[in-house]
């Protein structure tokens, strides 16, 4: 039997308010016990699977009993306060029933785009996976104000599909895919199952169309299709409102697949190489120089001298013991601590700086080696 997510290993679901709350009635519990069975399902199947929830205002609306007009942001931000701790609580209790740990993570806008924030994000998230819970994420609408906000949940999720380095990210909406045309307004709009390229024609279908509860429409579902294939990911959009949503998109309904533009692991690496200024060099011995040709993270006991005052996540230089440049990355550490832990071993580090003190000075994923970054980029993603 075809299988529609098949091969994808790291999967974001984006699922939108209108499928887990109904105005009058709350939460819809039986809608979500059928998508927690479905992420039990991709689980047991050795895949990872991060939720991206909205729902936060909507049910804190219905919970607080709000009427249905227009709330002032003070009052939303009241009501989500209200709903995200009812909605991480029903997440808890759907996916323990069968085994499976949530845990809740709230960002802001500031998470994804400043450097140091992110690798934190990054790494908390990615902790929370290797425990094998589930991580339900949303925006902190309590606190993020017009300025600071994602503003929608699509794009969030892409995001969060970015940072993660997920290979598919599936957006769970009110409609079946994207259409030549916004079908509500247009008979004649024709769906389209492919996507191969988001291309301006694409863009131009896409149209401004909005659901009253959701704040993304199908142009927000594009915009988030731009980051996160752009970062490698695929995406799917689908209708999420069936029992079963992803077991749906397994035995084919229909969806739009949209293919990703490039490999995540290529693509950071292309932002690494090309998009930042080094605000500090290390210096490595030859072991390390030779760890790295062969693909692997810089560890401090590699290195020999620490130059400048960068901060965790700045880009720096890893020069080899000649002085020539043999790579640059993402530093792992503050100069500082960089500084008290060079030519240390995992276990000295972990005995002065506590458990959980972060081995690599500079994580693979984080490395660009050589010139040829591309190509070398190329042979260290096999491996
Ligand atoms: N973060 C908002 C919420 O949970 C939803 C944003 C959206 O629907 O895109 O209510």
């Amino acid at each position: 039997m075809s299988d529609g997510l098949s091969g994808f290993r790291r999967i974001v679901v984006k699922i939108g308010s209108a499928l887990l709350v109904d105005p009058e009635t709350g939460l819809k519990a039986d809608w979500l016990r059928s998508l927690a069975a479905d992420v039990a399902t991709l689980q047991g199947e050795g895949r990872e699977v991060l939720l991206v929830s909205s729902g936060s205002i909507a049910l804190g609306r219905s919970i607080l009993k709000l009427s249905r007009g227009a709330l002032k942001l003070e009052e939303s931000q009241a009501a989500a306060a209200v709903g995200q701790i009812a909605l991480a609580r029903a997440y808890s209790e759907a996916l323990s029933t069968h085994g499976i740990e949530a845990g809740q993570i709230l960002l802001t806008l500031g998470d994804t785009e400043e450097r140091r924030r992110y690798l934190n994000a990054r790494a908390t998230v990615g902790t929370l996976l290797g425990f094998g819970a589930v991580p339900v994420i949303n925006e902190n609408d309590t606190v993020a104000t017009a300025e600071i906000r994602y503003g929608d949940n699509d794009r969030l999720a892409a995001r969060v599909a970015a940072m993660m380095s997920a290979d598919l990210l599936i957006l769970l909406s009110d409609i079946d895919g994207l259409y030549t045309a916004p079908p509500a307004l247009n008979p004649d709009a024709r769906h389209i199952p492919l996507v191969e390229a988001i291309t301006p024609q694409i863009e131009a279908m896409a149209g401004g169309a909005a659901s009253v509860l959701s704040r993304g429409g199908m142009k927000t579902k594009i915009d988030a299709g731009k980051i996160a294939c752009g970062a490698g990911a695929a995406m799917i959009i689908t209708a999420g409102q069936r029992m079963n949503p992803l077991a749906a998109i397994r035995r084919g309904e229909r969806s739009t697949l949209f293919h990703p533009a490039a490999d995540p692991v290529r693509s950071r690496k292309r932002w690494i190489a090309g998009h930042l200024n080094a605000s500090g060099r290390l210096l490595v011995d030859a072991g390390a120089v030779q760890a790295l040709h062969a693909g692997k993270s810089l560890l401090p006991a590699g290195v020999r001298r620490v130059e400048g005052d960068f901060r965790r996540g700045d880009t720096i230089l890893v020069l080899d013991e000649t002085g020539v440049e043999v790579a640059r990355g993402l530093v792992a550490y503050d100069a500082s601590d960089a500084r008290l832990v060079a030519g240390m071993r995992s276990a000295e580090i972990e005995a002065r700086l506590g458990q959980g003190a972060r081995g690599a000075m500079i994580h693979r994923d984080d490395l660009v080696v050589g010139r040829n970054w591309q190509d070398e980029g190329a042979v260290s993603d096999a491996g």
